[in-house]
């Protein structure tokens, strides 16, 4: 823990009236959690300041978390501090107008590929930034509030981006903060009916997935899903992004890839995951990015698409004959 940084991030704070609070776009549970939990924070420990969510897209799976504030103009950004959580580089940003802010402080849990704060905090071995923001609120305790709301919010973080604490990112630390949370009283029965009960029709594109996904020569699973095939399951695109988790407990299959019609013309989302073997390079050289094991990416054309998945097989057929102790 940067306990230095902490304190000058505390100390930042406390300098503004007003801060703006943004995240990614398409955001998950740790990019919700994480803003909505800073600001639930900042807002106990300080009424008197004005902390708002100023972001350009939502999440419906995530809307059980309540909404964010209404989009203000351009002026009311030019005395704020801007505190962007979760987010690798600028053009992740949600909300673009972040750059009008007076100071910008970046608190990440990325790889670090993009320093666009005044004040840069990532901590890349974090499970999640709503670990880090637990963490900021744990070592600075004596001059921050928190609640049984704050805390459910990073709780959502902690336990989506963490695979339900199962991913090697998680450590006692991670533990450790996530008991702080709980202590708060979390209902957890109801946290995780929100998080993890689907509809019908969710079952049933999870089966046509189970059926439909392919297998490299190396081990490499990938499906590819269009725009009939969501419609056939009346899901939307957020869902359907949801299949590269069905794809996750395939014995000698260490890497695996949703690739999903987006709306933006030729767009298709890529969502790449492994065990053991580090695939961010391979997403970087398609537009991509994320952590060792979990990354995002766009490719435009089926020829990029099977570019890609050639790409992923040699990474993996290297790496099974390179290394030991994969399963
Ligand atoms: P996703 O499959 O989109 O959930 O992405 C997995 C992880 O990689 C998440 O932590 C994302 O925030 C991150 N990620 C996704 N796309 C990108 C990108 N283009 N650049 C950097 N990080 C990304």
């Amino acid at each position: 823990m940067n306990i230095n940084m902490a304190r000058k991030v505390l100390d930042t704070i406390k300098k503004y009236n007003r801060i703006i609070i943004f995240r990614h776009f398409r955001p998950d549970g740790d990019a919700i959690g994480s803003t909505k939990g800073l600001q639930r924070i900042l807002q106990l420990s300080f009424p008197e300041k004005e902390v708002v969510l100023q972001n350009c897209d939502f999440s419906d799976y995530l809307s059980f978390l309540g909404g964010e504030d209404p989009l203000y103009d351009d002026k009311f950004y030019s005395e704020a501090l801007g505190i962007v959580i979760d987010t690798a580089t600028t053009a992740r940003i949600s909300n673009q107008r972040f750059s009008l802010c007076k100071e910008i402080i970046k608190i990440d849990h990325h790889i670090d590929v993009e320093a666009y704060g005044d004040i840069n905090w990532v901590e890349d071995e974090r499970s999640s930034s709503c670990e880090l923001i637990t963490a900021f609120y744990s070592v600075m305790s004596d001059e921050l509030k928190i609640d049984t709301v704050a805390a459910t919010y990073l709780y959502t973080g902690l336990v989506t981006d963490s695979g339900r604490f199962r991913f090697r990112s998680v450590s006692g630390e991670t533990m450790r903060l996530a008991g702080l949370l709980l202590d708060q009283g979390i209902d957890t029965d109801v946290l995780y009916a929100h998080l993890y009960m689907k509809d019908f029709e969710e079952f049933k594109f999870e089966g046509y997935v189970l059926n439909s996904i392919k297998i490299t020569e190396n081990g490499v699973a990938h499906i590819y899903i269009d725009k009939a095939t969501m419609a056939k399951f009346g899901l939307s695109f957020e869902k359907a992004c949801a299949c590269v988790s069905y794809m996750d407990s395939i014995k000698n299959s260490l890497i695996w890839i949703a690739f999903v019609d987006a709306d933006n013309g030729d767009e298709i989302r890529v969502r790449i995951r492994s065990r053991f073997v580090t695939v961010n390079a391979l997403a970087e050289k398609y537009n991509g990015g994320g952590h060792a094991c979990a990354c995002g990416a766009t490719v435009h054309s089926f020829e990029q698409m099977n570019e890609l998945i050639s790409n992923a097989d040699q990474l993996l057929g290297e790496y099974k004959n390179t290394n030991e102790g994969w399963l």
